[in-house]
């Protein structure tokens, strides 16, 4: 009987530090219900950015290689959680640990801030960022997706960064350009090119903005991973683009560029996009929604840009003017509940990275840039 007894305190005493032992390694790990547990996989050795399909609303998910999340806006809400639907099957999917780190409201049009308290339902989201106040706009419609975020934004502990500073998350630099209708004034720290003459400003034409002011508050940024970089501006305006880079360009030269404002004509003007020269774009529109005859003439006329991605076939062009179908994400006409596939962006530190297209599976792979010429030197060489 005793020896039965010691026999058992000894295998009570083994049990747990046998528990402790399997979870000794170096393995992340996530609380769920209050309980610890190993994290759900390893994070990619990549930068990974999920262009996700909200049928010409936004919403971009970064997975960091130390295992963090950042949210670019949340796509538009309702629809019987379509987007909110979405983004979970994707974060639950590719998430280190299922939260949201680090969610950014570029600003308060619905198809923004759509699903950012639906989603503090589903996640713990960690920090928001936004650009604060609401700004007055003509239709009072518009207000619907502000008033439903503003619960979650008021126990969200919300930040409100200014023009310059980078969001805390942790692998890869994101500096806000952009945001409550201020922009940066002096060039980026970091990124290639920055601060030269823009010999393109000459060209400018300035465009009288449509009666949406919530769009020069939005929150724009550049990403910078090891050699890699990147331009979002979300819906910022086109007069205000040209600020960034004019009389001297503040971005510099990118890798990659997601198209302003859903590739729609109130946004993307050609200064911009010119100047930064990215090797390739990605554009989040719907099938009527942005993909805008100019915006298709812009983008492929940038200088030295190889592919044009798109989330949707856009029937505001002809077939010959859409891009070929591997670099189209989303073929369908019909805005809502058809299957939706990302576009896939891993970017590693040499500056090199690929693309996927979930729907197809084709990758195309892109080496890191040269180190480029001065960007007003090539710029003017090559004005196309
Ligand atoms: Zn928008
Ligand atoms: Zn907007």
């Amino acid at each position: 009987m005793r020896k039965t007894m010691l026999f058992l305190a000894a295998m009570m005493l083994l049990v747990p530090m046998a528990v402790v032992h399997t979870q000794a390694p170096p393995q992340a790990t996530q609380v769920v219900n209050g309980a610890v547990a190993p994290a759900l996989r390893n994070p990619p050795t990549t930068l990974d950015i999920y262009s996700i399909d909200t049928e010409g609303g936004k919403a971009t998910l970064y997975v960091s290689p130390t295992g963090q999340t950042l949210l670019f806006d949340t796509g538009t809400g309702g629809d019987n959680n379509r987007d909110a639907d979405r983004l979970t099957d994707l974060i639950k999917m590719v998430a280190v640990e299922p939260q949201l780190d680090h969610v950014i409201v570029s600003h308060y049009h619905g198809d923004h801030v759509g699903n950012a308290a639906e989603l503090t339902k589903r996640f713990p989201v960690r920090h928001f960022y936004d650009h604060g106040a609401w700004t007055v706009e003509g239709q009072t419609n518009r207000r619907t997706g502000f008033d439903s975020y503003l619960p979650a934004r008021a126990t969200a502990h919300a930040m409100v960064p200014k023009p310059g500073t980078k969001i805390p998350v942790t692998g890869f630099d994101f500096t806000v350009v952009s945001n409550a209708g201020e922009l940066i004034t002096s060039p980026v720290p970091g990124m290639t090119g920055a601060g030269a003459p823009n010999p393109l400003c000459r060209e400018f034409v300035p465009r009288v903005q449509d009666a949406t002011p919530e769009n020069a508050d939005a929150l724009g940024a550049v990403v910078k991973y090891g050699n890699f970089r990147l331009v979002d501006l979300a819906d910022l305006i086109w007069n205000m683009e040209k600020e960034l880079v004019c009389p001297n360009n503040l971005l510099g030269t990118v890798d990659a560029y997601f198209t302003s404002r859903h590739g729609t004509d109130w946004a993307g003007n050609p200064v911009m996009v010119h100047a930064i020269r990215p090797r390739v774009a990605i554009m989040n529109n719907s099938p009527r929604k942005g993909g805008t005859p100019e915006t298709f003439r812009i983008v492929k006329s940038s200088p030295g840009l190889l592919d044009f991605w798109q989330i949707h076939y856009s029937e505001n062009v002809s077939k010959e003017t859409n891009s070929p179908e591997p670099f189209i994400a989303n073929m369908d006409a019909t805005p809502t509940s058809h299957k939706a596939y990302y576009i896939k962006l891993s970017a590693r530190t040499d500056g090199s990275f690929s693309i996927t297209n979930e729907r197809t599976g084709f990758t195309k792979n892109y080496p890191a840039a040269a180190k480029a010429a001065t960007p007003s030197a090539s710029a003017s060489a090559s004005k196309q």
